[in-house]
């Protein structure tokens, strides 16, 4: 039997690079707090609240029926690939090969395998703030340096070509950003990508990988890809997946579309970790890709009343300041004005102590934006329904109410 008065097993330095997602932990939190009894509203949550549409999960029975529960291939069914190519030419024009194409278990494995791929100790990543929390640690994990370029809530929270030549040395190795973004729903235009590209084409040896998991929940009338700019394409890498837009965030899949060399290698670390992504899952996607997408359409519309309402009643909270989000189920305000301030028992001075606040005094989880990179904000997640955001909203009012 083990006994705590053995000597600790000594674990390794890497592990001292990363910390657990301030996201995960709030989810934890919030699970915790309900199951002690507390009517808790979650809006920490990066997933959304629909099921899994029901073509999919039968697309999956049928998998298992048909005999699909032995080792895939590493990179992927060859069919999922060719759907995955089909999917880019149909909504993207962009025309990609399946040895372009590497399927992994979520877009955040797809990540890894990029950045691992890539990045050398001292590499210099550009990342522009506020950024999905995941990319930094990857980073760090392969011993790159983050090179963080602040946005602001004034420029809708997106970096300037100005900005982004000015964050590039001849270190740089990689930009990572996502369009629509977590957390902050900015989308960016295509005149708004063809100004970055401009830049990125003077930098041939900066990878850009292009995070586009957002792409369905998206607010204006297209989405656009800064892998549409011909002189880019072997710089690119869009990294893509099932769990936001087909509501397929526990079945993990993702995917990325990246020059034949990057792809191989992402193969190479795949097949040591986790080899080929799971066989039903795969099979489902191919369903999810080429059967009817009106479930997706159905999701998005509601994300967009859910943004329009929770928009609409931050803006009318004295103290916060808000963009408008064009796409993800983020909202992600400034709520800096509040540092300073107390209700009599506590005092305000951080975005920790802010969402502290929100969760004591109204039973609401939220989550810090300096797990972003920005903490002046916090993030609400508008993915469940309307009568807890309404609840949420009205709590969030009153509490804010009694900071002076
Ligand atoms: N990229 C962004 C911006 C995300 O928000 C997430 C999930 O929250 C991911 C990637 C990872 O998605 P997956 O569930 O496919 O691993």
């Amino acid at each position: 039997m083990l006994t705590d008065t053995q000597a600790p097993m000594q674990l390794a330095n890497r592990l001292d690079r990363i910390s657990e997602p301030q996201t995960i932990r709030m989810a934890k939190l919030s699970r915790e707090l309900k199951a002690q009894g507390l009517n808790i509203i979650d809006l920490s949550l990066g997933e959304p609240d629909f099921r899994t549409p029901d073509y999919i999960c039968e697309a999956a029975i049928k998998a298992m029926q048909d005999g699909y529960t032995k080792y895939p291939p590493v990179a992927g069914f060859p069919e999922l690939r060719q759907a995955i190519c089909d999917k880019f030419s149909r909504e993207n024009g962009l025309s990609y090969a399946p040895e372009n194409i590497v399927v992994s278990t979520g877009a955040k494995q797809a990540l890894a395998n990029v950045i691992l791929s890539i990045i050398n100790p001292g590499d210099e990543v550009v990342i522009p703030t506020p950024y999905w929390v995941t990319y930094s640690a990857l980073v760090q994990l392969s011993e790159g340096k983050c090179v963080y370029v602040p946005t602001t809530i004034e420029s809708d929270f997106k970096i300037s070509p100005e900005q982004l030549e000015a964050s590039i040395t001849e270190c740089t190795r990689m930009f990572i950003f996502s369009s629509p973004c977590n957390p902050t729903g900015t989308v960016y235009t295509r005149e708004e990508l063809a100004a970055l590209a401009e830049v990125f084409q003077r930098y041939p040896q900066v990878t850009i990988v292009s995070d586009e998991i957002y792409e369905h929940i998206n607010y204006l009338a297209s989405h656009e890809s800064i892998a549409q700019f011909e002189g880019l394409r072997d710089q690119v890498v869009i990294v893509n997946g099932f769990s936001k837009g087909y509501a397929m965030t526990g079945w993990r899949l993702g995917y990325i579309a990246a020059p034949k060399i990057l792809a191989q290698a992402c193969e190479k670390f795949q097949s040591q970790f986790t080899s080929g992504a799971n066989s039903i899952t795969q099979r489902a996607a191919i369903t999810a890709l080429n059967g009817p997408q009106e479930s997706t359409y159905e999701m998005t519309k509601a994300f967009k009343l859910r943004r329009d309402f929770v928009i609409d009643a931050l803006s009318k909270m004295p103290g916060v300041k808000i963009n408008n989000p064009k796409g993800a189920f983020y909202a992600f305000p400034d709520i800096s004005a509040f540092f300073g301030t107390t209700d009599g028992k506590t005092e305000i001075n951080s975005d920790e102590d802010f969402s502290m606040y929100l969760l004591h005094t109204a039973n609401i989880t939220t989550v810090n934006g300096g797990a972003f990179g920005d903490d002046r904000c916090i993030r609400i997640s508008f993915a469940t329904n309307m009568e807890h955001l309404q609840e949420a909203m009205q709590r969030m009012k009153d509490a804010l109410a009694k900071l002076h």
